[in-house]
């Protein structure tokens, strides 16, 4: 497994706390993880802010913002236009 390009600390990437974290993948599905793990687009979630009422897998804005938030530093390392290219060869979808 990659090393997370989306955050450097083992924090809960939305409340900041250190405990009860979970490894979720921005991009998810059976497929998704695959990708996700292959490319670093992993974050830390608190248990509550992973699976809670106010978390990716039960919000679809919350969901779409960590995605575009993964596509913003994605395409930000390798320049916005051949970033885009990437991002789209790998995940296939643009969240922008
Ligand atoms: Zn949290
Ligand atoms: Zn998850």
């Amino acid at each position: 497994m990659r090393k997370s390009i989306l955050q450097d600390r083992k924090e809960c990437f939305c409340c900041g706390t250190t405990l009860n974290l979970e490894r979720h993948h921005v991009i998810h599905g059976t497929v998704g993880r695959k990708i996700a793990d292959r490319l670093g687009l992993t974050i830390w979630l608190c248990a509550e802010h992973h699976r809670g009422a106010y978390s990716p897998h039960q919000r679809r804005d919350v969901d779409l913002r960590y995605k575009r938030f993964a596509q913003s530093c994605y395409m930000d390392r390798y320049g916005t236009k051949s970033g885009y290219a990437l991002w789209i060869a790998e995940v296939g979808k643009n969240y922008l």
